[in-house]
């Protein structure tokens, strides 16, 4: 099969560059064999859950989320925590004047997770994919820590499983929770991979802010320490540090419906729109191909819209304010 270019927006950023990648070459060798890749093994029966940072290769809140356990020795008192630098050659093509194309190399790693393709990796993005695919599929539970390119609010995002919306629920969690059937949603993602192979488990993405911000590393550092003490596998004495951002005004939930792709390249919002903007049914939300584009149901909620929507590309996803 022929494989796509790498496909995003690498126009300049308005993302401020606040934190640049750190150096990983200490954490490079790990203790299982496949470099980058650490298990934290109390010996004590438990859950096995895996952390992966830099699926998204430009994504640096991850890997200093990672960082920051190893650095700090945390250590789990049942069960094992397996952490996964990801795509580290993506990451180690970093260039501050084109900050978004180390999101990959060849082609999008949240975009592969397919048993056919991992079985013959075809790209390098596979490639390392499949180095890593047996800590994703010996996982009980799997956290894919990810940012965004707006400074939209942090949220979670998964699959619509008694587990997950269990999981959501229980979270002390002060931003939107996102969940989907996995038919209405990307293919090829890592958690739906993961939840195939256990459909009982907790599979969650954590969007934890903007890329290069301060804030999403706080945000990205919180939001694993409360994923592991969730499942009793932290000493009370960890400290559970502040979210990177204040509670939202958009928490709640949301059930996604559809991801919408430009039709044309005259593709436009109706308004200035930065995500979780809300539509009743019927309200035109954007224009393309010289029609209007109509909510097609009440509390129609614009995630992630793109930031210059390019036709076949896609432009936003559909989300229904739930509660
Ligand atoms: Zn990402």
């Amino acid at each position: 099969m022929t494989i796509p270019p790498c496909r995003f927006s690498i126009a300049a950023s308005d993302a401020p560059i606040e934190l640049l990648p750190r150096d990983l070459s200490e954490y490079r060798e790990g203790n299982c064999g496949v470099n980058y890749v650490h298990c934290l093994d109390s010996g004590i029966p438990g859950p096995s859950i895996s952390i992966v940072a830099l699926n998204h290769g430009n994504e640096l809140c991850g890997a200093n989320a990672l960082c920051y356990l190893l650095d700090n020795q945390i250590m789990p008192v049942k069960g094992d925590l397996t952490l996964i630098f990801a795509n580290v050659d993506a990451y180690q093509s970093f260039d501050p004047q084109r900050p978004f194309a180390s999101r990959c190399q060849q082609e999008d790693m949240n975009r592969l997770w397919d048993a056919s393709r991992l079985i013959r990796p075809d790209t390098s993005d596979c490639q390392r994919a499949a180095e890593i695919e047996a800590f994703i599929a010996n996982a009980d539970h799997l956290l894919d820590l990810h940012s965004t390119t707006h400074p939209v609010c942090p949220m979670l995002i998964y699959p619509d499983t008694g587990a997950n919306l269990d999981f959501g629920k229980t979270l002390n969690y002060p931003f939107p929770k996102l969940y989907y059937r996995p038919e209405t949603y990307h293919g090829g993602l890592l958690i739906n991979y993961h939840q195939q192979l256990h459909p009982d488990a907790v599979s969650v993405v954590a969007e934890c802010g903007q890329h290069f911000s301060h804030a999403a590393t706080q945000q990205a550092i919180s939001t694993t320490i409360r994923f592991i003490q969730q499942f009793g596998m932290l000493d009370p004495s960890v400290q559970q540090p502040e979210y990177g951002y204040e509670k939202s005004q958009h928490a709640g939930e949301y059930r996604i419906h559809q991801v919408l792709n430009a039709a044309s390249e005259n593709f436009s919002f109706a308004e200035s729109v930065l995500g979780f903007e809300r539509y009743q049914q019927g309200q035109a939300f954007a224009h393309d191909a010289g029609n209007d584009l109509l909510a097609p149901f009440d509390n129609c909620t614009l995630i992630m819209p793109a930031r210059v929507p390019v036709m076949d590309e896609e432009a936003v996803t559909l989300a229904e304010f739930v509660a």
